[in-house]
């Protein structure tokens, strides 16, 4: 199964809990908790019909 991954910047709206975009009507990244944020990125797959957000500690 094929898949990239990229980088993407987190809300910073979302991270403080105030962003009123839903998770598709924001342009920024609203990860799970279990998803470590670094420098205000995340890495995520995108598996073509779904996008899905994947710890960079995990080695998926
Ligand atoms: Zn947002």
């Amino acid at each position: 199964k094929e898949f990239k991954e990229y980088k993407l910047d987190v809300c910073r709206e979302y991270m403080r809990g105030r962003c009123t975009r839903s998770d598709q009507g924001c342009k920024y990244a609203h990860p799970p908790p279990y998803v470590e944020v670094i420098d205000g990125k995340v890495i995520v797959c995108f598996d073509f019909t779904k996008v899905k957000f994947v710890s960079p500690f995990l080695n998926i």
